[in-house]
C-alpha cells in the first residue's frame, strides 16, 4: 500500500484562524488573513475549535492517493460521504494478471495462505476466461473483495478528523487502519495544529467503544 498526500489547501491554519476570526470582527476576511500570524493561527484555530466551533476546519481540504489497496478498503473508505473520490474503474481497465491484497492474517498462516492463493488463482481464471466472451465489464463480477485498485480521496479537515476518529480506532479493520495511519502522519505535517489531536478517541479521553473496547490506548499516535 501507498499513500501519498498530494495536494492541499495552501496555508490551511491561517486560512482556517482568518475564517474564523472574520466571525467576530467587523473587517472581512481577506483584510484579516494579511494581519494573521503564522504562530498566532494555530492559537486561534485550537480556541474554536476547543469551543465547538469546527466548521472552520471545513476550509481546508486534502487529497489522498490510496494505491494497491483492496476493494474492501475502498468499499468500508467510500461509506465516508462528506468527501470526493476517484477510483479506478474495472470497467475501462482489464485486470488480466492476478492483482489482489492479501491479509496480513492470511499471509502468516500457511494453511489459510494457500487457501487463498487457491481461491484468487480460481477468480482469475474465470474471469480470463469470461473477458474472452463477454465484456471485462461483466467479466469482473467474478473477481474478489482483495483485488488491487487505486483511489483519489478529497475530504475536508473537520471530515478527515472524523475520518481518523473511526478508523486509526483498533476496532477498524487493519488495513484500513495502516491507510488512515498513514494519512493521518501525512496530514499531521501538513497541518500540525488542525491534526495534533486528531487519531482515535482514546487519544483524546475515555473510550467510546464501551464493552468492545481494546482496553489498550493507542499512546503511540499521539502528536510528538
Ligand atoms: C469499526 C467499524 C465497523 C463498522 N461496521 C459496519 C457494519 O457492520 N455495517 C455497516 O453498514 N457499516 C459499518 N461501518 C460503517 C459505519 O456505519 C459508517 O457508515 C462509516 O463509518 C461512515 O461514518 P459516518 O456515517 O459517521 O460518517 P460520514 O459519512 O463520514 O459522515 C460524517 C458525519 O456527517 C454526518 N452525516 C453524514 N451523512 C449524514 C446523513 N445522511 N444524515 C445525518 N448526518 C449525516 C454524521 O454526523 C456523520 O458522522 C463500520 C464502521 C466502523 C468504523
Amino acid at each position: 500500500m501507498k499513500v501519498v498526500l498530494l495536494s492541499y489547501t495552501n496555508d490551511a491554519e491561517r486560512l482556517c484562524a482568518a475564517a474564523a476570526r472574520s466571525c467576530y470582527s467587523p473587517d472581512p476576511a481577506s483584510e484579516i488573513l494579511e494581519d494573521v500570524e503564522e504562530g498566532k493561527a494555530g492559537t486561534f484555530i485550537d480556541k474554536v475549535v476547543g469551543m465547538g466551533h469546527h466548521s472552520v476546519i471545513e476550509h481546508a481540504s486534502y487529497t489522498f492517493s490510496l494505491e494497491g489497496v483492496s476493494r474492501s478498503l475502498t468499499h468500508q473508505l467510500v461509506r465516508h460521504r462528506i468527501a470526493s473520490y476517484s477510483q479506478q474503474s474495472q470497467r475501462y481497465v482489464s485486470l488480466l494478471e492476478p492483482d489482489y491484497v492479501t491479509p496480513e492474517t492470511v499471509r502468516s498462516d500457511p494453511e489459510a495462505k494457500k487457501v487463498f492463493e487457491e481461491a484468487m488463482e480460481k477468480a482469475w481464471e474465470a474471469y480470463q476466461k469470461l473477458a474472452t466472451v463477454v465484456p471485462v465489464e461483466d467479466a469482473r463480477y467474478v473477481l474478489p473483495n482483495a483485488c488491487t485498485t487505486n483511489i483519489v480521496v478529497t475530504m475536508n479537515a473537520r471530515e478527515l478528523w472524523h475520518f481518523f476518529t473511526l478508523r486509526t480506532c483498533r476496532r477498524a479493520q487493519q488495513e484500513i487502519r495502516t491507510a488512515a495511519e498513514l494519512m493521518l502522519k501525512e496530514a499531521r505535517k501538513a497541518s500540525p495544529t488542525i491534526f495534533r489531536d486528531a487519531g482515535p478517541a482514546c487519544l483524546r479521553g475515555k473510550c467510546p467503544e464501551g464493552k468492545l473496547s481494546c482496553g489498550k490506548p493507542r499512546t503511540e499516535l499521539r502528536f510528538i
